[in-house]
């Protein structure tokens, strides 16, 4: 059940106070990859959300995203499409900037790697601010797709990320 899963992923994290930076409490997801029963529900738990979807394409956003999309875009028979940091795509992008605390982020994705009218299901593992998955939406929207769902392990309700994505209703396995 949708409640044994999200239980499954809050005892499966682990809590890294003070990292990457003091103030920040860091979701290290690794341990809940690393076993077998859990990697399994997590990528099933997603696609199993859009399975009635239409999903042709999942972006997974740099880096941790990355390791979600592909398996779900096997489960769903989508495409995987990589969304990344700013500089790593070799050929024509688009480009989408959002701010941080202090500076701002750029990401990118290749410019034909999502047809117009394409059915985009974006990944990542852990719901922040929601400037990353706003950034995601906004590439989407550059492409002609169409974007059915966001997707992640876990929403940190109390940055209220959720607040820049209310059109896409963001779907978490877990919030904490
Ligand atoms: P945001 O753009 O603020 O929603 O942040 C989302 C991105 O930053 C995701 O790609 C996450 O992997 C990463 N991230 C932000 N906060 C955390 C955190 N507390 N623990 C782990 N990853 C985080």
């Amino acid at each position: 059940t949708p409640a044994d899963l999200s239980a499954l992923i809050t005892s499966g994290l682990r809590d890294v106070p003070d990292f990457p930076k003091e103030g920040v409490v860091f979701k290290d997801i690794t341990p809940l990859l690393a076993e077998p029963a859990s990697l399994r529900a997590v990528v099933e738990g997603i696609a199993g959300h859009y399975a009635q979807d239409s999903v042709d394409v999942v972006l997974g956003l740099e880096a941790r995203g990355f390791i979600l999309a592909a398996p779900v875009a096997l489960e769903l028979g989508a495409g995987f499409v990589p969304v990344r940091k700013a500089g790593k795509l070799p050929r024509e992008t688009h480009r989408a900037s959002y701010d941080l605390e202090y500076g701002s982020e750029t990401v990118e994705m290749h410019a034909d790697a999502v047809s117009s009218g394409s059915r985009v299901l974006i990944v990542d593992d852990v719901l922040a601010t929601g400037g990353t998955g706003r950034a995601a939406v906004e590439l989407v929207d550059k492409s002609g797709g169409t974007v059915v769902g966001f997707s992640v392990l876990v929403e940190l309700g109390f940055l209220q990320g959720r607040s820049k994505l209310t059109d896409v209703e963001p779907h978490a396995l877990a919030v904490i």
